[in-house]
């Protein structure tokens, strides 16, 4: 069968960097099964966004599929969609970031294309079947996935792919689904959290916080530091659970996978259940008080210090020598 089917995301008309990883994950797969990758992008004009994935990211073709039915993301709409296109270009493999749209509408297409599934993939790869690798346990455990059904279905661990450029430009063609009429789901609204920040899954930077800041307020700090870098503040459950930050700024085996450039954790522990969120992070600088906290044995660099002191000091001394804005 051949050819890789990639759902793109977008997040308010943007096209989200995860979909741009995730057609790199589509062209390890294509290595090794065969065919073409194409995309399927839907939403109520699309067709700039379509052409921006076509522009040299790794696809061979890219399909908009424009319609007042994916206006917004419901998976009641998307997943009708998304079966027709995977049927159309003959797709063996469908996938999607693993982020929250991959898992609220890849399983949806898993059971109607009556195929297996894997979620958070890192690697695809032949080994006498097409096998799929994803951790689990934290990330402690890599297991191995063999998926029987002619068509496979996957969310993809983003992190562990770089978005490529300079690739020859995909087509762009016209995608027509044929959702139906509903009367059983209906999109009502979406309460996003405003922010001049960078997504946190999508930035080069995080700064990271943890019950060490003792409030919320002492978060205004690592803000002001993010600010300054162009970056994502995220926190540690244990910060979230004490109130001192938003649930979506988790990070860790029960919130969200990052792997920026530079991830600064600041009064962070370094539990095993935070670690397995952020240690594929390029280069990591610990902030602790305490020489012995666990974060040290995965950081780059580490200072010992008190993180009041420190973290007002190093946006000082990035603001004097001029770097970041
Ligand atoms: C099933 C399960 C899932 C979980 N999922 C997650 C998850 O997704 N993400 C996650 O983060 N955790 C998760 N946890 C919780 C995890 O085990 C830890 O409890 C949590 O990560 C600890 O957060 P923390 O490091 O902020 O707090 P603490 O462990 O309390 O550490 C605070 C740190 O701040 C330092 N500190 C204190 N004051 C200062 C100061 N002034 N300056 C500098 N340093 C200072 C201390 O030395 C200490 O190292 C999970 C746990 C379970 C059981």
């Amino acid at each position: 069968m051949g050819n890789v089917l990639v759902v793109a995301e977008l997040q308010a008309g943007v096209v989200r960097k995860v979909t741009l990883d995730t057609i790199a994950f589509a062209r390890q797969a294509v290595d090794v099964i065969g065919g073409q990758v194409h995309v399927l992008v839907l939403g109520d004009g699309v067709d700039a966004q379509a052409a921006e994935i076509a522009a040299g990211h790794g696809a061979d073709v890219v399909h908009a599929g424009n319609g007042a039915a994916f206006a917004n993301y419901i998976a009641e709409n998307f997943t009708p969609a998304v079966v027709q296109a995977a049927e159309a270009v003959d797709a063996e493999i469908v996938c999607a970031p693993s982020s929250m749209f991959g898992k609220d509408l890849m399983p949806c297409v898993a059971a109607k294309l009556g195929a297996g599934m894997v979620s958070d993939a890192t690697e695809v790869f032949d080994d006498g079947g097409v096998r799929f690798k994803r951790p689990l346990w934290s990330g402690n455990v890599i297991t191995t996935l063999e998926v029987t059904t002619p068509r496979k279905v996957a969310t993809v661990r983003t992190t562990e792919f770089e978005a490529i450029s300079g690739y020859a430009d995909a087509s762009v063609q016209a995608f027509t689904a044929d959702v139906g009429a509903r009367d059983d789901a209906e999109f009502v609204s979406f309460d996003q959290v405003k922010s001049d920040r960078p997504e946190l899954t999508d930035a080069a930077v995080v700064i990271a916080g943890g019950r060490g800041l003792g409030s919320g307020e002492n978060f205004d700090m690592l803000m002001t530091l993010a600010d300054q870098l162009g970056g994502a503040v995220g926190a540690s459950r244990a910060a979230v659970d004490s109130g001192y930050a938003p649930n979506d700024w988790q990070i860790g085996q029960t919130g969200k996978v990052v792997a920026p450039n530079l991830y600064i954790a600041v009064a962070i522990s370094g539990a095993i259940q935070h670690l397995a969120g952020m240690k594929g992070s390029k280069t990591i600088v610990a902030i602790n008080k305490d020489g012995d906290a666990p974060i040290f044995e995965v950081a780059d660099y580490g200072l010992v210090a008190d993180a009041f002191t420190a973290v007002p000091e190093l946006t000082e001394k990035l603001k004097s020598l001029g770097i970041g804005s």
